[in-house]
């Protein structure tokens, strides 16, 4: 099955199973916009406490916040969103479809790097262990060639993007021939900036049009925890380095949105600002890049993971990379990592006039403190998950129907359903028994009960559901007070003790973890 179909079927698979609805469907849905179904929203929370965990949990030094999504119009000011949180976007005028001009060059840049990788993988298999890779990449021309226009463009890309130079953008895509990704098609409109930011009216003040009556849907976590900073650390008694994370909904008038649940216009986030002395902000750059990746790391095969170094810096910061998954549509932005200075905390200081500084008891000293900030998507998160768990796999020894099956293989601690509990058959000697396991088992983790259907189907829909154990309850149960547990992976069947069942459960969960 190449990419795209797969991607189709993630889609589909996720809502047969429950996992993600379009929103308003009966409505015809509303773009770019989900709803979590009954094992989405598990898999989500399990995301979001393993996240938790991870960051607040195992920190002393990191605490969690949950600010609120309203707030004052002024925070937008001065964190430079209202001036600057914008796309340049640019229409096809044959194809009518929008695009953002920054993504178009991006990718762009992208395919020159691709077509050098390809170049030195193909000498890389010519030449064989004699293979001196820094001498080939300055020394051939085809690849010189690549990396001199690559290094060109990208030069005025960051330049036009810097200083906001629309028409530039517009010459740079004029000028690599870039097309229409869809069509093919050249024929493009200028460029212009659009705002990202959903804006509506506050309380009594609404239909007056003024801009004081004006607030923001927040497009990030970030600017509550700025805010917040010093409550949090006094009330905490926290000392530089630390840390304020949260969970949150956030919302961007995204002008493309058509990759399912990578791109929503609202999403959820999980921020960490990590607050630290000026000067020492690289060293934590590079501690929290590390850390985030090992995190990741975790979860998915390292070969799915890579580092993308930014080219053109957001207004805030002064380092920054993305941690990039392989989706089934290439390499994308999982998660950010930004050195973000002082220019939130200084910016708050000078518009509200309150003091923003911390006292440094060790140096004797108040400063506004450098921030280092991990961001990533829940929803990117979750598609990750679902994108590259998703197989259709042979069953060994099976025939016809069951030959095949559709696994979600989703880590067993991150596992929506974490043991199906099914009797062999509808009769009640058996559902009793079954039923007073589950009765034991739901209190350890979260378990399903189904007496429906041949035990085969059963397992089938299990394992589209991703759930990694099932506990079947059979007629030699009630003369051994044992029962089979199918491992979903490796399909191997085991006996086990009921009275050993919770914390055989336990152990298994903790040991996939
Ligand atoms: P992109 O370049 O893809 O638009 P970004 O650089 O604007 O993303 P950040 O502002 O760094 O994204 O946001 C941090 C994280 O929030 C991203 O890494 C991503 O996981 C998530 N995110 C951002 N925008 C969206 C969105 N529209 N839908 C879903 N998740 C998003």
């Amino acid at each position: 099955m190449n990419a795209t179909d797969h991607f189709k079927k993630v889609i589909s698979h996720c809502k047969e199973y429950g996992y993600i609805f379009p929103s308003s469907e009966i409505y015809d849905g509303l773009s770019a916009v989900y709803d979590y179904g009954s094992y989405g929203v598990e898999l989500k929370n399990n995301l979001k406490t393993y996240w938790w965990r991870a960051m607040v949990q195992m920190h002393e030094n990191i605490v969690g916040l949950d600010s609120a999504i309203f707030m004052h119009p002024k925070i937008w000011k001065a964190s430079g969103h209202v001036d600057a949180f914008n796309d340049p976007l640019i229409d096809n005028k044959d194809s009518k479809k929008r695009y953002r001009a920054d993504v178009l060059i991006e990718e762009y840049l992208n395919k020159l790097d691709d077509k050098i990788n390809k170049e030195v993988e193909k000498a890389a298999k010519r030449f064989g262990e004699s293979f001196d890779v820094n001498m080939f990449r300055s020394t051939n021309p085809r690849v010189a060639e690549y990396a001199e226009k690559r290094r060109s463009v990208a030069d005025r890309y960051v330049r036009a993007a810097e200083t906001d130079n629309l028409a530039e953008l517009k010459s740079i895509i004029e000028d690599c021939e870039i097309a229409d990704p869809e069509t093919g098609s050249r024929n493009w409109t200028d460029v212009r900036q659009f705002n990202l930011m959903f804006a509506t009216q506050f309380g009594a003040l609404a239909g007056s049009e003024t801009e004081d009556a004006k607030v923001y849907l927040r497009p990030e976590t970030a600017q509550g925890i700025f805010v917040n900073f010093l409550n949090v650390q006094k009330s905490t008694r926290q000392k530089i380095p630390f840390g304020i994370a949260q969970i949150g909904k956030a919302f961007r008038n995204e002008i493309i949105a058509r990759q399912f649940i990578f791109r929503m216009r609202e999403f959820e986030q999980m921020e960490m600002q990590f607050f630290v002395r000026p000067g020492s902000e690289m060293e934590w750059y590079k501690h929290w890049k590390e850390t985030r990746m090992a995190w990741h790391r975790s979860i998915f095969p390292a070969a799915r993971l890579r580092f993308h170094d930014h080219e053109k810096l957001a207004h805030y910061a002064n380092a920054a990379l993305d941690i990039e998954f392989d989706f089934p549509f290439g390499f994308k932005e999982l998660e950010g990592i930004h050195s973000r200075t002082d220019f939130d905390l200084g910016n708050h200081q000078q518009l509200s006039g309150k003091k923003m500084q911390y006292f440094d008891p060790e140096l004797n000293e108040s400063y506004v403190p450098y921030v280092v900030e991990t961001s990533v998507g829940v929803d990117r998160l979750f598609l990750a998950v679902v994108s590259s768990c998703l197989v259709d796999e042979k069953v060994p020894d099976a025939k016809g129907e069951d030959a095949t099956r559709t696994v979600m293989k989703i880590p067993a601690f991150l596992a929506p359903i974490k043991a199906a509990i099914l009797p062999l058959v509808n009769k009640e000697e058996l559902t009793v028994e079954a039923r007073a396991i589950f009765d034991r088992l739901k209190m350890v983790a979260q378990c399903q009960y189904d007496a429906k259907d041949a035990i085969g189907r059963r397992y089938r829909r299990q394992d589209a559901i991703g759930t990694p154990y099932c506990i079947t309850v059979d007629f030699e149960t009630l003369e051994d007070r044992c029962v089979t547990v199918r491992n979903r992976d490796t399909l191997q069947q085991e006996r086990v003790a009921i009275d050993t069942l919770p914390a055989h459960l336990a152990a298994l969960l903790a040991a996939s973890c």
